[in-house]
């Protein structure tokens, strides 16, 4: 039996993971687990999203699943923050049907909710075409998510990582959280390459603690569970309620779509393109670095290196026109906002400057427009400027924001492998 849950948090509170924590612990009175559950990202883009657009999956072994049924449906009307007009949660139960067919409607909807706008109707006729057992609450939203997440159980096969999750005492939920800061540093120097996202070295941050009042105390994600497991073990931290590792499809670039041409992007889809930097990088209010690119068939559309980004700016702000660049990340108001970025070839940077004299030496001045320049003191005249190349001092390689603006689903480079130009993870 596979059971798949969406949409029960609100920004005052709860979480969809900590409620597969809590029915892991009571499920097992029905039955046995299978494997490990899953948290899965889903389209990033997603207006309705409280957070990260999560849901996760449970599988067990059991011959109890009427009463499971009921037992999930009960701790949803529970825990799920109802009150909340953004709350509208789903569950979906796949019982015994693993066949071909529906192991391949399934899959292609999960893949379409990691990247595509799917409505509330599309599932529901999926869940009836299927014969799956559903329960959706309020206008039953979250049987998106809840679909996608029994979609991504059924189907093996897609990348993942792991990430261990603890999570705080009831009692303790919207207060400051206290956790070891050294220790996490720690943590991260011993586990790092395996782990990642845990720190921000370069900005001076803790990312693997949120600050918002849900029951999450850290989180620590890896390529593996002992990894995840080592340098969970090696955080000192107020006293934990449960916690729970789940198999993810967070930091995988499951959502980018590849696609030769600018005129194939739609909003609230992520892609990744290739093209020509058609304009100098500015910065607008607000610190956002803002460019233009065009495709080889001339069309364009601008990317966004936003404020958040920090120190990602900076390399931004080096690219000049005529480099050929590949960005990765998501499209909302015509906007691609930039997650990587591949320098694939430096175009020179030319400054334009007045002629010397070539009796003293100095720069000439302008003798009036359109009319060249001249030295006076010297009666030297020139129709020509001079173009100096100047260094780039940017390099030839793929890049990437830094771990505290980093989207859920974007692939670290860390976990890049490259033969044909050089990688430059942030940490
Ligand atoms: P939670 O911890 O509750 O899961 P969240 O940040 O993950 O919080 P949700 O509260 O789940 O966000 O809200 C996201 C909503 O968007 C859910 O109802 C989900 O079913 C829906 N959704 C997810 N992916 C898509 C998609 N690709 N197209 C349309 N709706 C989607």
């Amino acid at each position: 039996m596979i059971i798949g849950i969406d949409d029960t948090d609100s920004r005052e509170g709860m979480c969809t993971t900590y409620l597969g924590a809590v029915l892991l612990d009571e499920l097992i009175a029905y039955g046995t687990l299978i494997g490990y559950p899953l948290l899965i990202r889903l389209n990033p883009t997603i207006p309705y999203k409280t957070r990260g657009n999560a849901s996760i999956a449970i599988q067990l072994k059991t011959t109890h699943s009427g009463k499971i049924i009921e037992h999930v449906i009960s701790r949803i009307q529970c825990l799920a923050q109802m009150q909340s007009e953004k709350t509208n949660p789903g569950a979906v139960f796949v019982l015994d049907q693993d066949d071909e067919r529906t192991k391949a409607a399934m899959g292609d909807f999960f893949i379409h909710a990691v990247q595509d706008v799917i409505s509330i109707e599309t599932a529901k006729n999926l869940i009836s075409e299927l014969g799956l057992h559903a329960k959706g609450f309020k206008n039953e939203r979250g049987l998106i998510g809840a679909l996608a997440a029994c979609g991504a159980m059924l189907n093996e096969g897609w990348d993942h990582t792991y990430e261990y999750i603890a999570y705080r005492q009831l009692k303790l939920w919207g207060t400051s959280r206290h956790v070891d800061k050294e220790s996490i540093h720690k943590a991260d120097l011993a586990t790092y390459p395996n782990t990642w996202d845990t720190v921000d070295r370069t900005n001076g941050l803790i990312v693997c603690i949120p600050h918002s009042p849900d029951p999450v105390l850290y989180g620590i994600r890896g390529k593996t569970l002992e990894d995840v497991t080592s340098a969970a073990k090696m955080v000192k931290s107020e006293p934990v309620e449960r916690s729970v590792i789940y198999r993810t499809n967070q930091g995988t670039d499951m959502h980018l779509i590849p696609v030769k041409s600018i005129a194939d992007i739609k909003e609230m889809h992520s892609y990744i393109i290739e093209g020509t930097v058609a304009g100098t990088p500015r910065t607008i209010k607000g610190g956002h670095v803002i460019f233009p690119i065009c495709d080889d068939t001339g069309v364009h559309i601008d990317c966004a290196a936003y404020e958040p980004t920090k120190n990602f700016r900076t390399l931004v702000r080096r690219l000049v026109k005529n480099d050929r660049i590949v960005v990765s990340g998501s499209v909302t108001t015509q906007t691609l906002n930039i997650e990587k970025l591949e320098v694939r070839s430096l175009a020179p940077k030319i400054e334009i400057q007045n002629p010397t004299c070539p009796c003293c030496g100095k720069r000439m001045k302008s003798a009036g427009h359109g009319q060249g320049y001249r030295c006076k003191p010297c009666s030297t005249t020139s129709d020509s400027t001079l173009r100096i190349g100047r260094p780039r001092n940017l390099e030839v390689g793929v890049y990437e924001v830094p771990p505290c603006a980093r989207r859920h689903l974007a692939k670290p480079l860390i976990r890049v492998k490259r033969e044909d130009c050089q990688v430059f993870p942030t940490r």
